[in-house]
């Protein structure tokens, strides 16, 4: 049986990792790089390039590279996400059929699953050239804190890619098992998580043969990639201030700017000053070549980034609230993202937790080595700590008046159900419209719609007298499925709910198939 690889699919770089002989390793690329960019490009010629070779073009081929895709996964094109991002990216963000974002390279529309699948494959030919043995399966990370139709679009997305995943794993779950094997200790750890794109907190308990999860929360949108971006606002509006031309439509600068900023935010967890250096960044109307030379401090990038990370101060507390714990109570803090280098982070994590956090793990490769772990354990049926994780988001479905009624609270152990009987609003109704929703917000219009469904053939009766059975399912990996069952007539219906935002069947075969045929392009390092 061919072996199981972890991948964390990361909105910066991915990383895949494997089992061999009881000991976990991480997997380098063709480079020799541990770890890959996220980044996928198109050449002029339309070959496609991912990782490395991908970031390269980047500055010459800004229109025709997108990074950081992850932040668009099961998002529709005019949520405030996807519109903000457009508003900083160079390549052409588009709008679906099914109103999800796509996103256009060379004349050519890609889905996000498509992006994210050639990231995966990408991160499957690694493992299979270390190896040298076809790889099938995989477990895959997410955030704690996607939602349904993210957790759904980046299965489709490994399907798009040839590979079985054996198991959707929580990002810091998997950073907690790689940490915990072994320890055979007692302990409440908490899993502080800040990559490029988004930030989750996570609460465990860790004991002999069981990791449960507490609580866990988090922000899908805030990374590195907003401190970065606030890097380049800020030169951007100083160079229009002393040369007075403006750089936000030109994409080749807006690439190096972006570059320069991830770079110089980089240094600055090292060392206090850093100088930016952009020679022939644009030209004067006389066509004299402009340069940009910027001098940034340490101090000047905690101001931009102080707001984004006293954020997940309040995100912490409430996780921390939903557990049952006092900040004191935690054991160990693990530090996982690249984000969590920057001092400030450090700073202000050691301070919600009262401890300073662990060093022991290295934060870009410890969530792929948990998933390998426990893909491992699941070919192998090893033994192995049990995994108990929560949903993250409560459930549940609109009611009369725009309210939404919870089924499932959030930070329920999964596997879990629920069931509540409904009723109509109308006499004689013979069909009700079932809007699932993901959220906090007591109003239906704030939560996330993960798909809507209707119960026909209702036994006509007088309003409020049909008794109308919902049940939610939620399963290991995170999915939702939803049914509905007139007790009268026993008639039913039920969904895997799949929002708007995720590919039809069809259109996920078409591309797995073309996928296929493909076969192994040379995507190398
Ligand atoms: P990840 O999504 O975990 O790969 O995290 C990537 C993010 O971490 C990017 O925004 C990087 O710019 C950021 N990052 C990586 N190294 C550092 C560092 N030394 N200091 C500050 N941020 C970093």
């Amino acid at each position: 049986m061919s072996r199981v690889i972890g991948i964390d699919l990361g909105t910066t770089n991915c990383c895949v990792s494997v089992m061999e002989d009881g000991q976990v390793s991480v997997i380098p690329n063709t480079g020799g790089y541990k770890t890959t960019p996220s980044i996928l490009g198109l050449t002029e010629a339309g070959k496609r390039l991912v990782g490395h070779l991908a970031k390269r073009q980047a500055v010459t081929n800004a229109k025709n590279t997108v990074f950081a895709a992850k932040r668009l996964i099961g998002r529709n094109f005019d949520s405030p996400q996807v519109q903000q991002l457009r508003e900083l990216v160079a390549y052409k963000i588009l709008e679906g059929p099914g109103g999800d974002a796509r996103v256009e390279l060379a004349g050519r529309v890609f889905t996000i699953q498509e992006i994210a699948a050639l990231l995966l494959r990408e991160m499957k030919r690694v493992a299979e050239e270390y190896l040298g043995e076809p790889v099938e399966q995989a477990v895959v990370t997410v955030p704690a804190y996607f939602n349904d139709t993210q957790r759904q679009t980046t299965r489709a997305a490994a399907r798009i890619a040839g590979l079985e995943v054996l198991r959707l794993i929580n990002e810091p779950t998997a950073a907690a098992l790689s940490y915990g094997i072994g320890r055979g200790e007692t302990e409440k750890v908490a899993v502080y998580d800040m990559g490029g794109g988004t930030f989750d907190i996570t609460v465990l308990e860790l004991s002999q043969g069981l990791l449960e999860v507490r609580a866990t929360g988090g922000d899908t949108y805030l990374g590195g990639e907003d401190i970065d971006l606030a890097i380049v606002h800020h030169l951007m509006e100083a160079f229009e201030k002393s040369d007075g031309i403006s750089l936000a439509s030109d994409a080749m600068a807006l690439q190096r700017l972006k570059d320069a900023a991830e770079k110089a935010k980089c240094d600055l967890s090292q060392v206090e000053v850093t100088e930016i250096n952009l020679p022939f960044i644009a030209q004067d109307e006389a066509g004299q070549p402009l340069h940009l030379l910027h001098t940034l401090t340490r101090e000047q990038i905690e101001g931009f980034a102080e707001e984004l990370v006293e954020n997940t101060r309040e995100i912490c507390r409430s996780v921390l609230a939903d557990a049952g714990f006092e900040p004191g109570d935690i054991d160990q803090v693990l530090l996982v993202g690249g984000q969590t280098r920057m001092p400030l982070v450090q700073e202000v994590v050691t301070d919600i937790f009262g401890r300073a956090p662990y060093r022991g793990v290295n934060p870009d490769e410890v969530v792929a080595m948990g998933a390998a772990i426990q893909g491992s354990m699941l070919a192998e049926n090893a033994e192995g700590p049990l995994l108990v994780d929560v949903t993250p988001l409560s459930l549940g479905i609109a009611t009369f008046g725009g309210h939404f009624t919870r089924l499932i609270e959030r930070n329920t152990t999964v596997p879990t159900s629920a069931r509540e009987t409904f009723t109509t609003t109308r006499d004689d109704q013979e069909s009700v419209k079932i809007c699932v929703l993901q959220g906090e917000s007591e109003h239906s219009d704030d939560n996330d719609l993960l798909g809507e469904f209707a119960l026909t053939g209702i036994r006509p009766g007088p309003k409020g007298t049909p008794a109308i059975q919902v049940t939610f399912d939620i399963d290991a990996n995170g999915i939702v499925t939803v049914s509905a069952r007139d007790t009268a007539t026993d008639q039913a219906q039920s969904i895997q709910v799949s929002a708007r935002a995720v590919l039809s069947s069809e259109e996920e075969a078409k591309l797995a198939a073309e996928f296929a045929a493909e076969g192994e392009v040379a995507l190398r390092d």
